[in-house]
């Protein structure tokens, strides 16, 4: 496409497991792009080969993903189209891809999705809980203290929640799930998903304890771990609480505060003093 005319960028997604995914348009693309930036070239070589391609490949990863993208963006001004893949799934959810997509955005280049695999809609279509609305949260904090902070800034809401989790803290991660969010709270993991040993677990959020203490599967290989969200009333006294320490801490200490909100709205003084905190965290960074 050397003829004045900008080039694209194409957003593939990939397999996440079983090869026979890769839709008959993603080989089209990849086939007919000038390039591919690849995540991990030598992973995503491998998948061209196995398709018979040859494209260039160049590597696009989280390191280099902000430098790399202006050249790419000067390549596609000068007629050159792009396919853009990540390891596994869709590029840009919890993979790169997001710079490079902004940057072509803003240098007026079309970008144009190639949809497929993708492990969190997936994982949602299987797991029997609602579809209708659902968060996709991403990687929770690695670390303890954080994951409970993300989790209880959560327990309130009422769409299906959606992570991605390691398997080597999948199981702290369902201990801190079942105790901000209450032990019987539905939940499903979805394990490996399109691969040979693929499983999906459904069950309260103490049911899956019991699995991952019981089933040495249950921390190996991908997961992704869904959520049913808070029931209204839960969501509504949070939301009583929110709004009654919102008055408060306008006009009063924190601690004063917390133990006139808690009294008020019967929510525990623990609860209301991490919501005290968390909401003048939140006014401060506004
Ligand atoms: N961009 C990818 C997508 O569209 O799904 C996600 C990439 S993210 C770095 C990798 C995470 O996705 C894994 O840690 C796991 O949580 C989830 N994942 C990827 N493949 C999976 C599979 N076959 N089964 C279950 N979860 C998977």
């Amino acid at each position: 496409m050397a003829n004045g005319v900008s080039g694209r960028l194409y957003v593939v997604a990939t397999p996440i497991g079983n090869l026979g995914d890769l839709g008959g348009r993603a080989r089209e693309v990849l086939s007919s792009c000038a390039l591919v930036a690849a995540e991990d070239t030598r992973h995503s070589g491998a998948l061209l080969r196995h398709l018979g391609l040859s494209t260039p490949l160049l590597s696009v990863h989280e390191h280099n993903e902000r430098q790399r993208a202006p050249e790419l963006v000067e390549r596609m001004r000068n007629g050159a189209d792009v396919a853009l893949v990540s390891d596994a799934g869709t590029p840009a959810i919890s993979d790169p891809g997001f710079d490079l997509v902004c940057a072509a955005v803003a240098a007026g280049i079309e970008v144009i999705a190639v949809p497929g695999p993708c492990a969190a809609i997936a994982a949602l279509s299987v797991a029997a809980l609602p579809t209708a609305r659902f968060a996709f949260e991403g990687f929770l904090p690695p670390r303890g203290a954080a994951r409970r902070r993300r989790l209880e800034g959560l327990a309130a809401e009422e769409r299906t929640l959606v992570f991605y989790e390691s398997p080597h803290r999948v199981r702290e991660m369902l201990d801190d799930c079942a105790a901000i969010f209450g032990s019987v709270r539905r939940a499903a993991a979805a394990r490996e998903l399109t691969k040979l040993h693929e499983k999906v677990y459904r069950g309260t959020l103490a049911e899956l304890q019991a699995c991952a203490a019981a089933d040495a599967d249950f921390c190996r290989g991908e997961i992704v771990v869904l959520i049913d969200g808070a029931p209204p009333a839960a969501a509504d006294a949070n939301r009583d609480l929110d709004r009654v320490l919102a008055e408060l801490l306008a006009e009063l200490p924190l601690a004063q505060a917390v133990r006139l909100a808690a009294r008020v709205t019967g929510a525990r003084a623990n609860d209301a003093y991490r919501r005290a905190l968390e909401l003048q965290r939140e006014s401060l960074s506004q």
